[in-house]
């Protein structure tokens, strides 16, 4: 994987793929509600894609060890953390629907991820859902140029430690741009093992990063079978993702995937 740095100019492009990407969340928020399904969310994606002659990067995008992404979209629900595939099923009440965005125009990726409860979420749907979504904003807040990668990690994680809640390790943030991953990885949580080095990579001007914690009501681990996409949590709890692509400026960052 490569890590780019992206000229103003490029990350306008990002940003003008961002703003699609904005839409189709908008979309995807207004369908879910009970009785509609994750394939109605892929096919709307699917049509505003289609409407500005944008690509999405996760249709047929190659994974060792698994079959193409079938889909425009990965639509996680419930106790599936990441890369759930859009079904026919129907969505009840108190479902917890994640739906991850890629969109390519012109050759530059945005790519971000929001959790929709269906209907009325419980009580500690609520706190999860706000753990997840907080968690991504003190990471955005924590990302400063020439700041840390690790201050991300940090503040993501101790918020959603704080909660009560894991944050999963398998998958991380990362640069975006060009390509949907690209360096660096950019993990939501800190790891103590880690060499010096890795935990001091600087956030550079033109870096493009999504930062995207994945939050678990309860273990952190997760699993997933040969061959198949989904990626559930080992312990069956439920799990949100809140993800936003973020560039990383001179004297700022700006959030590139708002509408
Ligand atoms: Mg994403
Ligand atoms: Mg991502």
């Amino acid at each position: 994987m490569a890590q780019n740095l992206y000229s103003e100019r490029q990350i306008a492009m990002i940003r003008e793929s961002g703003k699609i990407v904005a839409q189709c969340l908008e979309a995807c928020r207004k369908l879910a509600v009970p009785g509609s399904s994750t394939r109605k969310m892929d096919q709307a994606v699917g049509e505003i894609i289609a409407k500005y002659g944008a690509k999405s990067p996760f249709l047929g995008y190659a994974f060792p060890g698994k079959k193409p992404f079938p889909a425009n979209v990965c639509a996680s629900v419930n106790s599936c953390v990441v890369h759930g595939v859009p079904d026919d099923t129907l969505l009840i009440d108190g479902d917890l629907v994640s739906i991850d965005v890629g969109v390519t125009l012109n050759g530059y990726i945005g790519d971000s991820a929001w959790t929709f409860p269906v209907g009325e979420p419980d009580p500690a749907a609520k706190r999860l859902l706000a753990a997840g979504e907080e968690s991504l904003w003190a990471g955005i807040e924590a990302a400063k140029p020439r700041g840390k990668i690790n201050d991300i990690a940090r503040a993501v994680q101790s918020l959603v430690e704080g909660r009560g809640y894991s944050v999963v390790r398998e998958f991380v943030g990362h640069g975006v741009g060009q390509s949907l991953h690209e360096e660096p990885q950019v993990p939501n949580y800190v790891d103590p093992e880690a060499s010096v080095l890795s935990l001091n990579k600087p956030l550079k001007p033109g870096m493009v990063i999504a930062i995207e914690p994945m939050v678990n009501e309860g273990l952190a681990a997760v699993k997933s079978d040969e061959g198949v996409w989904p990626v559930l949590t080992k312990d069956g709890s439920r799990s949100v993702h809140f993800e936003h692509t973020v560039a990383i400026l001179n004297d700022r960052i700006e959030i590139l995937t708002l509408p």
